[in-house]
């Protein structure tokens, strides 16, 4: 029986976490949820799991959802930055699901590598602003890394059992978005709920924005840089627009192991939450001759000059992935908003990185104060061009 702590419950990856899990009630069982502000679904999803915490963002959420809760189940109720460590980190709790979006996520994520757990890590913002540290505390607490990203769940599935002997380049697929092939003049104009709309795979906005940039896929390579510890120069990104193929392990043999399914992200969860056995994750079979054609392009880095930004930050090490990270979650936050233009994302991120090079990133605090001043820089600079 695994006992587990959803963090980010009430969003696209913790309802598909909570779907696998209500299909082995033999196997899982919730001991605490979080949500911030959905505190509708968070309460739906307490009376279903009947789970021993649920945490809030403040008293007012809080009280609220005590009322919902009230003589139905006797889940207890808790809100703040220091509860999701607590929850992170319950004795009773052998893993952990990190799916709350964005810098948020550091801090409960970092606390359940203290506590020893096994992360289902869906939080690459975790790995991006602190992989180094992050890395580090895994190790010395001897917690346990499953990626969930489908890319580098994938990655994983088809690496070695054990070392990196044999592997010559990681290869990440990415569908290229909604704007694949939108003329490069038209994206000044695009909307949030245009740059929302994925072909392929049904996400929260800020990771769907990042998809329609292409940042998710830069944000993946560094995330695949600290999982796999794999240079940059040993990580490709191919552009799949099927979703089939999540991705490719290459080997020095000219062997390229791929995972394909359905683009549902209840399979890598499923995977995650059983490893190293199987479940059955609600996922239809894939059927290889009703699938069009499998496509592989190069990705064009003037229609996405998120990505290359990515590149070139995972290269300059130190708190510039921090950086960028910070200012990408200010900009996609105005675009989306309806304040900053969807070519402006990149913008604003290339001002702010040029601004703040080489920030020092060695302690906890120098990652959040690389983090705080980009976000007042992000905002300064879409100030200015508005
Ligand atoms: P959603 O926006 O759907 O959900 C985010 C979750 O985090 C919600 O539970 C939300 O609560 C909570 N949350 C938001 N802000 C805060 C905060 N400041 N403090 C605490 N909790 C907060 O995002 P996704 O599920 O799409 O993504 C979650 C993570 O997984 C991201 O890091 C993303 O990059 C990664 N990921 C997602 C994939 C996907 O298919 N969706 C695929 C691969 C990775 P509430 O909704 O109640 O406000
Ligand atoms: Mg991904």
């Amino acid at each position: 029986m695994r006992r587990l702590t959803v963090l980010g419950a009430t969003g696209s990856i913790g309802v598909s976490t909570l779907d696998v899990v209500a299909r082995h009630p033999d196997r899982f069982e919730v001991i605490a949820l979080s949500g911030h502000r959905q505190i509708d679904r968070l309460a739906e999803q307490c009376i279903a799991f009947a789970p021993r915490f649920a945490v809030v963002a403040d008293t007012a959420s809080a009280t609220r959802l005590q009322a919902l809760l009230a003589g139905k189940v006797g889940t207890e109720v808790m809100h703040g930055a220091d509860a999701l460590e607590r929850i992170a980190s319950l004795p009773e709790v052998d893993t952990v699901m990190a799916a709350i979006v964005g810098a948020a996520g550091l801090r409960p994520t970092l606390a359940a590598a203290r506590g020893g757990k096994r992360i289902l890590l869906a939080n690459k913002e975790s790995l991006v602003m602190a992989g180094g540290l992050f890395m580090r505390e895994v190790a010395d607490h001897r917690a346990s890394l499953l990626p969930i990203d489908s890319e580098h769940n994938a990655v994983f599935q088809c690496m070695p059992a054990a070392g990196r002997a044999g592997v010559r380049r990681i290869l990440l697929t990415a569908s290229g978005g909604p704007f694949r092939r939108t003329p490069i003049a038209d994206l000044a104009d695009v909307t949030p709920e245009q740059a929302c709309a994925h072909p392929n795979w049904e996400m929260g906005r800020k990771i769907s924005v990042d998809s329609a940039t292409m940042m998710n896929k830069g944000l993946e390579v560094i995330e695949a840089h600290w999982l796999f510890d794999t240079p940059a120069e040993h990580i490709d990104v191919v552009i799949h627009p099927q979703s089939i193929v999540h991705s490719m392990v290459e080997y020095v043999d000219g062997s390229v192991l791929a995972q394909m399914g359905n683009p549902d992200m209840r399979t890598p969860i499923a995977h995650a939450l059983a490893w190293p056995e199987r479940v059955e994750s609600g996922v239809s079979p894939l059927d290889l001759a009703a699938a069009s054609d499998l496509v592989f392009e190069r990705p064009d880095l003037d229609r996405f000059p998120c990505l290359k930004l990515a590149f070139e930050a995972l290269r300059a090490g130190r708190g510039t992935p921090a950086v960028l990270n910070a200012a990408n979650e200010v900009a996609v936050a105005a675009f989306l908003e309806h304040r900053l233009g969807f070519r402006a994302i990149a913008d604003v991120i290339a001002a702010t990185l040029e601004s703040l090079p080489d920030q020092p990133a060695d302690t906890l605090e120098q990652v959040f104060a690389a983090d705080a001043a980009a976000r007042v820089r992000a905002r300064e600079i879409i100030g200015a061009i508005t």
